[in-house]
């Protein structure tokens, strides 16, 4: 009864116009996770190390907005939020506005094993990631061609933080694209975790801290549920989104409810966005209320994987 399900990002508005050019190569990312990461629970990953693997590989992917590729902020740096739970025992991890590591989930995952705090903020964060063995990695390492090119578009348009966060076409003639990463899953002893990472949003104010790394809002796992929430983080923050999910199970609506309901309580916030959910029995819901939301499950070695409205089997 192992499963796992990940998100590469919900956005955008109005009916999917069907894949981007991009897109194969951030399916096939999600495929690779999926398989791997699936595979390893099947036999006897723990779930918490499950979600951090799958979280770091989609930071490998530099089309996903995490680790390298994450969006630019408005002073065209890079500083990335990450965070992770483990729902047996409400461990938690988290760091804040992190600069110069590969991996933000490794860090939140050492936080979280370091027992106490159970955040960490900027360059002490990257510090104690580095000192624990996280790769260092320099800021032009971190920012591709794509991210400076929404960035460039967004600074030309003086336009709001995160509105060119989609844009493929900002060096391709199509539109859409998304990126915060996070994974759900459960193990075989039935311990669930959730595990989310971001760069945030496109032109983002210097210090801005989203609800990535906001153990309840972004993130959330204990023993009857794990989620990991996308979308713009202060709605979710408003809502405490993530555990919000939790609190509804407990009042008795279905897991699918729960997820609807929840993201029915953002979007008047201006938080249109997605979320995965796994429960105690592996259930699994991958809602959204944007245009789209790269996702993806694992459970009993079927594998999904969609953008639009629709999940394709492989
Ligand atoms: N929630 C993230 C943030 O606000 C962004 C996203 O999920 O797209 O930083």
């Amino acid at each position: 009864m192992v499963s796992l399900a990940i998100h590469g990002g919900a956005g955008g508005d109005g009916p999917w116009k069907g894949p981007t050019d991009l897109d194969p190569q951030r399916v096939a990312c999600m495929h690779n996770v999926l398989v791997t990461v699936g595979s390893m629970l099947d036999s006897g990953l723990d779930s918490l190390e499950a979600v951090t693997i799958a979280v770091e590989m989609m930071e490998n992917e530099p089309l996903f907005n995490a680790g390298i590729g994450s969006v630019i902020a408005e002073d065209g740096s890079v500083s990335m939020d990450a965070s992770i739970m483990r729902g047996s025992d409400n461990a938690a991890g988290s760091v804040v506005n992190v600069t110069k590591i590969r991996h933000p989930i490794r860090a939140a995952k050492m936080v979280l094993e370091n027992n106490w705090p159970v955040m960490l903020n900027g360059i002490a964060a990257d510090e104690f990631a580095i000192k624990n063995g996280v790769e260092e990695v320099d800021q032009n390492w971190l920012i591709t061609e794509l991210r400076r090119a929404q960035w460039q578009k967004w600074k030309d348009a003086k336009s709001r933080p995160g509105s060119t966060d989609e844009d493929d076409g900002a060096i391709l003639d199509h539109d859409e694209g998304m990126g915060t990463v996070g994974a759900v899953a459960i193990d075989k002893n039935g311990v669930l975790a959730a595990a989310t990472s971001t760069g945030g949003m496109t032109g983002k104010p210097d210090g801005r801290v989203g609800d990535t790394p906001i153990i309840g809002a972004g993130t959330w796992a204990d023993q009857s549920v794990a989620i990991s929430c996308t979308g713009v983080g202060e709605a979710f923050i408003k809502t405490c989104a993530a555990h919000e999910v939790a609190t509804r199970l407990r009042l008795g609506e279905s897991l699918e409810e729960a997820c609807k309901n929840m993201l029915d309580m953002v979007a008047p916030l201006g938080g249109r966005g997605g979320v995965i959910a796994v429960n105690s029995e592996g259930d699994i819901q991958v809602p959204f209320q944007t245009m789209l939301m790269y996702r993806g499950f694992w459970k009993d070695g079927e594998i999904m994987t969609g953008i639009g409205p629709n999940l394709n089997s492989h």
